[in-house]
């Protein structure tokens, strides 16, 4: 099946003194039509700048993609005007954000809100808008949508107002739709009804989703494939059987371990010594895992990594794995 997103060799970098660093290097990958690609990592690592990339919403005079294409059916998000990537966000791309960055206005009605989506990237009057907005909001499993319409956000539960969020991404339908840690904010018996309702509104419009999160139960419970991100750059990437089965990169190994208990606390990733470097103080050679890798060799502060197959469909950038030395005469950087 040809990709309905392809990114090859994005950078996106931010501006600190007047210097560039990225925060997303030289990243490739492909989501196909109705795949579930998981992006795991810490903060810190690149998710959100790289689905902010993607979506073309990255702060502006701070950030920019500095090189490399986003495919979406074929065609460079990078390149599009304002206007171009206007009519495809929110319509063919649609995002959800964790519950503290929500775009819900707390002044306009839900219903409102939802008709504004509708209204903008369809031809139909207000009366269906507000008679398909309630009926999305049934969609995502709103009991009372014909009241729930009338009410503004903060008449509503963390777990509604997810629900509405993602009402609005769907009211489109789009082909593809990115979840920056969609529950994250939700206690865990919301949380998994929200990931279960995610699963449900895939199958049933066909659509791909990424996303986003530092939780490898959602990863296990939602994803086709899985990538691996270490401070901007892929470390590993697979299928979800063979990543939990199978896992390669030290880092991915220390994030396994780190999966939370659901009966614990959701403090997560506690059992990784160190924090990812900052844009600032990232390494410029060798693997910028090295400082908190248990693994880590001499020559692993100066070679770098490359991501590249060790097995069939398995991709790893680690120096334990022949494949991820630097080919001879490939410049040592
Ligand atoms: Fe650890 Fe070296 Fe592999 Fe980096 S390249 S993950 S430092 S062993
Ligand atoms: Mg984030």
């Amino acid at each position: 099946k040809a990709p309905l997103l392809e990114v090859n060799h994005l950078e996106t970098a931010f501006k600190i003194d007047r210097e560039y660093y990225n925060a997303v290097d030289n990243v490739s990958f492909t989501v196909k039509p109705r795949q579930v690609v998981g992006i795991v990592g810490e903060s810190g690592c690149g998710k959100s700048v790289l689905s902010l990339s993607v979506m073309r919403l990255l702060p502006k005079g701070i950030s920019e993609i500095r090189s490399g294409e986003i495919l979406f059916d074929g065609k460079d998000l990078v390149k599009m005007s304002e206007n171009e990537i206007n009519n495809i966000r929110g319509k063919d791309i649609a995002m959800i954000f964790q519950e503290p960055m929500t775009s819900l206005n707390p002044v306009f009605t839900i219903g409102y809100q939802l008709q504004e989506v509708l209204l903008n990237h369809m031809e139909i009057s207000k009366k269906e808008a507000r008679q398909k907005s309630i009926e999305l909001l049934k969609g995502v499993g709103i009991s009372r949508p014909d009241k729930i319409v009338d009410e503004y956000p903060h008449q509503l539960s963390g777990g509604m107002r997810q629900r509405v969020m993602i009402a609005m991404a769907i009211a489109c339908q789009p082909k593809l739709l990115i979840a920056d840690e969609p529950t994250t904010a939700l206690d865990v018996t919301v949380q998994a009804q929200i990931l279960e309702l995610l699963k449900e509104i895939q199958s049933a419009n066909d659509m791909a989703i990424i996303l986003i999160t530092h939780d490898l139960g959602v990863v296990a419970e939602m994803c086709d494939d899985v990538i691996v991100m270490y401070a901007g750059k892929i470390v590993e990437r697979t299928d979800v059987d063979t990543l939990f089965y199978n896992p390669k990169h030290p880092y991915t190994k220390l994030l396994m371990g780190a999966i939370p208990k659901m009966d614990e606390d959701r403090e997560v990733l506690e059992s990784i010594k160190g924090i990812v470097p900052s844009l600032k103080n990232m390494p410029k050679v060798g693997c910028k895992f090295a400082a908190r890798c248990p693994h880590a060799m001499p020559e692993c502060s100066f070679v770098t990594p490359q991501l590249a197959e060790t097995e069939q469909g398995h991709e790893v950038a680690c120096l334990l794995y022949e494949t991820s030395r630097p080919k001879e005469g490939m410049n040592v950087q």
